[in-house]
């Protein structure tokens, strides 16, 4: 008989752990609770616009093609991308722009030609950001920071031994303020921190490992945009036999003599001999595990921010803009103390506007643009986000109007919007964090919670709230990590 195995959620690492159990010979079933799979990587349609709801920038493919190749599937067949030869475009309130190509060289050129930072300045950093994905990434995001093994190699004690070079002592922003030195430069590279919903004056400078993602990897997109990823999950997951149960919000999860031995759900009982959680690893224990042990300061950790988000169908094409664009606050160091520490917004926020019909026509009518606009907010507790959007709304409108010299509102054909409240509903996101736990500390990644309960046997985590962490590869690897701690 197969080994049975339960994951709640068909978020895209529930779906990666499913396809990995299938592997393994277990009989697997996904309990989601919403209609559709994909849970922050989803896509909708509004008025002939295609959206994707959540995710829109798509680092290190490979660990999507690896479930594949474990699978023994050609990845063609299911999912295709391509590599963008342009990262992102820049925007400044002094009208300074500039363009991140792919090409590193271009990139440093470009640097020096807006900014007049000598190119080698910019090579260098990147060469560090290499250096520290390299000796540490590896070890740190693909293997359990919580057995044993994973501290005994040369590989870590090499790293270790590297580890003061790596700014641990200093913040991202400290960090890069002493090896870049121009300001415009230093908020380019200071944005990487909200890259796992981080401030960038708090974050340790370790994770200027970040922009080796971008740089050292590059940025792609799927071909039918991030949604894409979904689908060629599921098509997998279900071509290796796991079921996928939509409309299931599992209630609980049955503990027996300290062993995970299924989840109950409308008044029904499953039983499973592992329970892997895709939700978040706090609603897990205060919703689905309300009398057993939680471990508090874990769950108590700072969340990363949430996003307000505004879904624009434009009735015009805007050739200065590229498929991602960021349009800079003045006062970034304000913005961040406001969003983590007052718990608002800032009154002339930076801007994220992805537009994947630059890449995908069909994704907006002839003539036309889907604009994603998307501002970094805190997670909701309590704030009230009907007179936050309203106030964040005039002010990214005005902004992009000022720096654009147009009239964006006149542009706006539909609209439709999401709000940390939302994000949280649709998702179980504690506060519609979009990243898990925040890192705003050295020692977050330790207090990330574990790919396994160390309290109940069976029980099993995976997703952006637990190690690795957040973001579509750090989720794909937890559901690697996941199951190299099983023990069933
Ligand atoms: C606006 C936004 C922008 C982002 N941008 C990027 C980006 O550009 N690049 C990037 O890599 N990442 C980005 N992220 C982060 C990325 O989307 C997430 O880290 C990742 O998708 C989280 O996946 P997950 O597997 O943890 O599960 P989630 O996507 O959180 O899904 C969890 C699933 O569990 C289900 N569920 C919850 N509770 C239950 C229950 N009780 N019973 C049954 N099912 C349940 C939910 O319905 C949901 O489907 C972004 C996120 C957001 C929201």
């Amino acid at each position: 008989m197969p080994k049975k195995a339960i994951v709640i959620g068909a978020g895209v690492a529930g779906l990666a752990s499913a396809i990995r159990l299938a592997q393994k010979g277990f009989k697997v079933e996904i309990l989601e609770a919403n209609s559709y799979p994909g849970g922050k990587l989803h896509s909708f349609t509004q008025e002939g616009y295609r959206f994707d709801a959540g995710p829109s920038l798509f680092t290190m493919p490979h660990f999507v093609e690896e479930l594949f190749t474990l699978c023994q599937k050609p990845v063609e067949a299911y999912f295709q991308y391509s590599k963008m030869e342009e990262a992102c475009r820049y925007f400044y309130e002094d009208g300074t722009r500039l363009i991140v190509h792919a090409d590193t060289e271009k990139f440093a050129q470009e640097v020096e030609s807006q900014l007049g930072v000598p190119s080698e300045r910019v090579l260098k950093y990147l060469a560090h950001s290499r250096q520290i994905y390299e000796t540490s990434g590896k070890i740190f995001l693909e293997k359990s920071l919580h057995k044993a093994d994973t501290w005994l190699s040369t590989e870590v004690l090499k790293a270790l031994l590297l580890i003061p070079s790596f700014d641990l002592h200093r913040s991202m922003h400290g960090a890069n303020s002493s090896r870049l030195k121009h300001p415009k430069l230093i908020q380019l590279f200071d944005r990487f921190a909200t890259y796992n919903g981080s401030s960038p004056y708090q974050a340790p400078g370790i994770l200027n490992v970040i922009p080796h993602l971008e740089h050292g990897f590059g940025t792609f997109f799927p071909k039918g945009g991030m949604h894409a990823i979904t689908r060629a999950l599921v098509q997998l997951a279900e071509e290796m036999g796991v079921k996928i149960r939509y409309q299931q919000r599992v209630e609980k999860i049955l503990v027996e003599n300290g062993k995970a031995i299924g989840v109950e759900l409308n008044g029904e009982k499953r039983f499973t001999d592992v329970v892997i959680s895709n939700m978040d690893v706090v609603p897990t224990y205060r919703k689905l595990l309300p009398t057993e042990k939680a471990p508090e300061r874990t769950l108590r950790q700072e969340r990363s921010s949430s996003a307000l988000i505004f879904y624009w169908g434009i009735q015009k094409e805007l050739p200065e803009l590229g498929l991602h664009n960021i349009f800079f606050s003045e006062n970034y160091k304000e913005e961040f103390r406001q969003i983590f520490e007052e718990k608002t917004v800032y009154a002339d926020p930076t801007v994220y506007i992805h537009i994947s019909s630059k890449v995908e026509k069909e994704d907006a009518p002839a003539g036309c643009e889907n604009w994603f606009v998307m501002v970094n907010v805190p997670g909701n507790t309590g704030q009230d986000w009907s007179q936050i959007t309203q106030a964040v709304r005039e002010a990214v409108l005005l902004k992009l109007s000022r720096i654009l010299g147009q009239d964006i509102a006149s542009l706006i054909a539909n609209e439709s919007i999401l709000d940390p409240i939302r994000i949280e509903e649709n998702t179980a996101s504690y506060q519609g964090s979009l990243y898990g736990a925040a890192s705003n500390n050295a020692f977050a990644a330790f207090l990330r919670h574990p790919n396994f309960s160390s309290s109940i046997q069976n029980l099993h985590f995976c997703g952006g709230s637990v190690h690795p962490g957040g973001g579509i590869p750090l989720c794909l690897l937890s559901a690697k990590i996941m199951v190299d701690t099983l023990t069933v």
